[in-house]
């Protein structure tokens, strides 16, 4: 595309307030002499620009620096509390909502449950009400928010801000943007579930500073965020990491996609409650059985049971592990990771089946990329793809994440 020269100032303009944000943000407090030096930029275009941005209240000044003579130099930090985002974590029965402000600080979070299969309509309609509940309770003014970011298990087209399917939601072709009434002149982001816990881990968690990693959220499907040279890697048409439909055995059971002993269909955690619940029902398991409602057990009461010394339930869930473990060795040999974050359900019982997976994956891996890669369980629990979407907004003040 053809720019003309105000065109071309515009664009450079954005692009130098972006930069100057995202160093502040990576450093955290810095002096202008460094922002000149890091960026490139002339100590006056520096002074004119932070000017503008602490006029607008997205940095302000704070302590002195170190002095090398003279008078120290004055620092600049992102000015918490002035900007905010939202994030949103859609799964088959609930929405997780997360406030940020611009430092990525997390002010407030909720959870609420959804009836499974509900319509888009009434989905739209609860998460403008939760959405307004939670920037009243702060006394938030509409100006300051940056934006919502949404997490979707399933397939999206960042381009159109669509989703494309997410067969678990039962939703297709959705473009959740025109259900929003309330919300419509709020900047809306959308993004797969996994790269939006990789954003989170990239950004503030356990991949800072790590470019090649790879984050796998396990839940009622599996999926994969990728990131390569510190960017993320979406395939050609936005499909990558699809990790939840690698055939790890072709006599396993129907996968939703049409195929066969998809590692979903024999890992996820919706597997691993569905197995449970069988074996309460035969009697198998004598303290899932023990349990009244045998169809609500869930992933957390056969982690308990695993570790109160519950062998079938032990055994369930190390199955689920060395499945996983065979994934994850086909993926280090193909990306040759420096880390695996293993996010979400994972969290909840990862004490039980860490080592397994980490034990086939060093059976099952080439030996030079097995030594360099790092498995971990995500340090935050199940709530890294929330926060991970509250981070987008933000991102694309400072890096523009939809061109990314
Ligand atoms: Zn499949």
């Amino acid at each position: 595309m053809k720019r003309g020269k105000t065109g071309n100032n515009k664009f450079l303009k954005r692009l130098n307030r972006m930069t100057i944000l995202n160093v502040i943000r990576e450093y955290g407090a810095i002096s202008k002499i460094e922002l000149s030096k890091i960026t490139g930029l002339s100590p006056t275009a520096v002074g004119s620009i932070t000017s503008e941005l602490q006029e607008e209240g997205y940095i302000h000044e704070t302590g002195k620096g170190e002095s090398k003579g003279g008078r120290p130099p004055k620092l600049l930090e992102l000015k918490p509390g002035s900007y905010y985002s939202v994030g949103v974590d859609f799964d088959v029965d609930y929405m997780n909502l997360a406030l940020v402000d611009i430092t990525g600080q997390v002010i407030d979070q909720k959870s609420h449950k959804v009836p499974k299969w509900d319509s888009v309509e009434n989905v739209a309609e609860k998460l403008e009400l939760m959405i307004a509940q939670i920037i009243n309770k702060h006394s938030i003014n509409r100006q300051k928010l940056l934006g919502i970011g949404i997490s979707i298990p399933g397939l999206v087209d960042l381009n159109k801000s669509e989703i494309i399917m997410a067969p678990n939601l039962g939703w297709k072709n959705i473009n959740l943007k025109s259900y929003l009434i309330q919300l419509k002149d709020v900047p809306l982001y959308i993004e797969n579930e996994a790269m939006a816990s990789a954003i989170y881990e990239n950004w503030i968690g356990s991949c800072r500073g790590i470019e090649n990693f790879v984050c796998i959220n396990i839940k009622s499907g599996i999926g994969a965020g990728i990131f390569i040279n510190g960017k993320p890697y979406r395939g050609v048409s936005g499909t990558a990491g699809e990790i939840g439909h690698m055939v790890v055995d072709e006599n396993g059971p129907r996968c939703g996609c049409g195929n066969f002993g998809c590692l979903e269909t024999l890992a996820s955690a919706a597997y691993i409650e569905q197995r449970a619940r069988k074996m309460a029902r035969q009697g198998v398991s004598i303290k899932l059985s023990s349990y009244k409602d045998i169809d609500s057990i869930s992933i957390d009461d056969v982690a308990e049971a695993a570790r109160n010394g519950d062998e079938a339930s032990i055994d369930i869930l190390r199955e689920s592990g060395r499945y996983l473990g065979m994934a994850i060795a086909n993926t280090i040999n193909m990306l040759n990771p420096k880390r695996i974050v293993l996010g979400k359900e994972f969290t909840k019982y990862a004490d039980i089946v860490l080592d397994t997976v980490k034990a086939v994956v060093e059976r099952k891996a080439l030996r030079s990329p097995a030594a360099v890669v790092e498995i971990i369980a995500s340090e935050i629990g199940d709530k890294a793809s929330t926060i991970g979407a509250a981070l987008i907004p933000i991102k694309e003040l400072m890096e523009g994440h939809s061109c990314t």
